[in-house]
């Protein structure tokens, strides 16, 4: 397939780190330009080796098959508002959901609510809930850097790990269009060194063209990630530096978790919230509470919390290497073939100031937050074999 037709038919459906498809609402038409040969790209390559890697961290993504859990529910006199089980699109999704829910709480009198959770769904719902003049405070075991959060690669992927096909419903998908819609609405706005949110050129790369038919999915629904994907472009042999012989190009927002959740925090007390540290057991401990509007950001906490079994966790790890800052791009997938065994994901790469992140695993239902020696080995090694090709050094 021509460049043209790639970009005409609306391009390779994964552009984001975990996407599984993509597309854009209605085919686009190709530019002149997009047709015509490109100047090859000049990117620095990623120095990637054993020696340069300062840590390895451990997430456990909150996921439900049947997607996030954003609804208005009692507990005896209060109104609970459940907002959680956000998958790997927790960073995403969270302005969307967040905004959502201080709506619920709107449709009450009172003007005082607790959120219990202090990790990217929970400061963003007690922001939304602030600019609508509610009194917040934030109940939460952990606050970060120490919130599953902080362990996030946190590009804008809102569908990664969020939800099976076959459990989508019209309602769920209307909720997750209009968060999704208002998160990357959002995040444009936060753009800047003090949220660390930014636009970075992510790479998909790949040996094969790309699959113009791959954005229709299989579960007769529309694609989750339509809309999200502007600017799009292949390259082609002989015009990017890497070792694969096509590069999607896909500008997209990284978000650098350390960054942004302390501003988030900030922002929070700058406007006269209060955060207290505290665990909940059962919902009866929410009875002590003094607000009556209780708004549920406990993330894998609800499972426990509010007893739902479907919450499981996607663990995730990912492997530091020290920071380039030269390094001005992201990258998705490498020279091996993309992985088939359970909880191996494709390989990404995402720089950052606090270093520069190697992930790709998901592992169902895995709740050790001990790294996986083996997933390690594989996601720095096929890292190293794609920079150290694009540096001409042998791996
Ligand atoms: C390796 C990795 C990569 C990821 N990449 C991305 C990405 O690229 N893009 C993206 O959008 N997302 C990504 N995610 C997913 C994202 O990190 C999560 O979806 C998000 O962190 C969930 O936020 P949360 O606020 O629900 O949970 P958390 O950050 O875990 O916060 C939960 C809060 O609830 C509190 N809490 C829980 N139970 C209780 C209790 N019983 N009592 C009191 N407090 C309680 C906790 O202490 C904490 O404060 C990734 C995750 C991992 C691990």
């Amino acid at each position: 397939m021509d460049r043209r037709a790639f970009l005409t038919a609306g391009g390779m459906a994964a552009v984001g780190v975990g996407l599984s498809g993509c597309g854009a609402r209605g085919a686009r038409p190709a530019t002149p330009s997009a047709a015509a040969p490109k100047r090859p790209l000049t990117l620095a390559p990623v120095k990637a080796t054993w020696d340069r890697i300062v840590r390895t961290t451990v997430g456990l993504r909150p996921h439900r098959d049947a997607g996030f859990v954003l609804k208005p529910d009692t507990l005896d006199d209060r109104l609970l508002i459940h907002n959680y089980g956000h998958g790997g699109a927790g960073m995403s999704l969270a302005w969307g959901t967040g905004l959502m829910a201080a709506e619920f709480a709107t449709e009450h009198q009172a003007r005082q609510a607790a959120v219990i959770g202090c990790g990217s769904v929970g400061l963003t719902a007690a922001r939304q809930l602030q600019r609508r003049g509610f009194d917040v405070t934030i109940y939460a075991l952990a606050v970060p850097p120490n919130v599953t959060s902080n362990m996030s690669l946190a590009g804008f992927t809102p569908a990664s790990g969020l939800v099976e096909q076959d459990r989508r419903t019209d309602e769920w998908d209307a909720q997750y269009r209009r968060a999704a819609e208002i998160s990357y609405r959002q995040l444009q706005l936060m753009a800047g060194p003090y949220f660390g949110v930014s636009w970075l050129d992510n790479f998909t790369l790949s040996d094969q063209a790309p699959d113009p038919n791959r954005q229709q999915g299989n579960s007769g629904r529309p694609s989750l990630n339509a809309g999200f994907d502007a600017g799009r472009e292949l390259y082609g042999p002989g015009e990017h530096p890497f070792p694969t012989k096509y590069a999607i190009r896909s500008p997209s927002i990284r978000i650098e978790p350390n960054i942004y959740l302390d501003a988030l925090v900030r922002e929070f007390l700058l406007w006269g919230g209060h955060v207290v540290i505290r665990k909940f057991d059962a919902p009866r401990d929410l009875m002590s509470l003094r607000e009556p509007i209780i708004v549920n950001c406990t993330g894998l906490g609800a499972r426990e919390l509010f007893g739902d079994r479907e919450l499981i966790p996607l663990k995730g790890q990912l492997s530091v290497l020290v920071p380039q800052p030269e390094v001005n791009y992201h990258t998705q997938g490498g020279l091996r073939p993309q992985p088939t065994q359970p909880g191996s994901l494709a390989i990404h790469m995402m720089p950052r100031t606090d270093g520069i992140a190697l992930g790709g695993t998901s592992q169902r239902d895995v709740w050790t937050l001990e790294p996986d020696e083996g997933e390690r080995q594989r996601v720095v090694e096929s890292h190293m074999e794609v920079f150290n090709a694009m540096r001409g050094l042998k791996a």
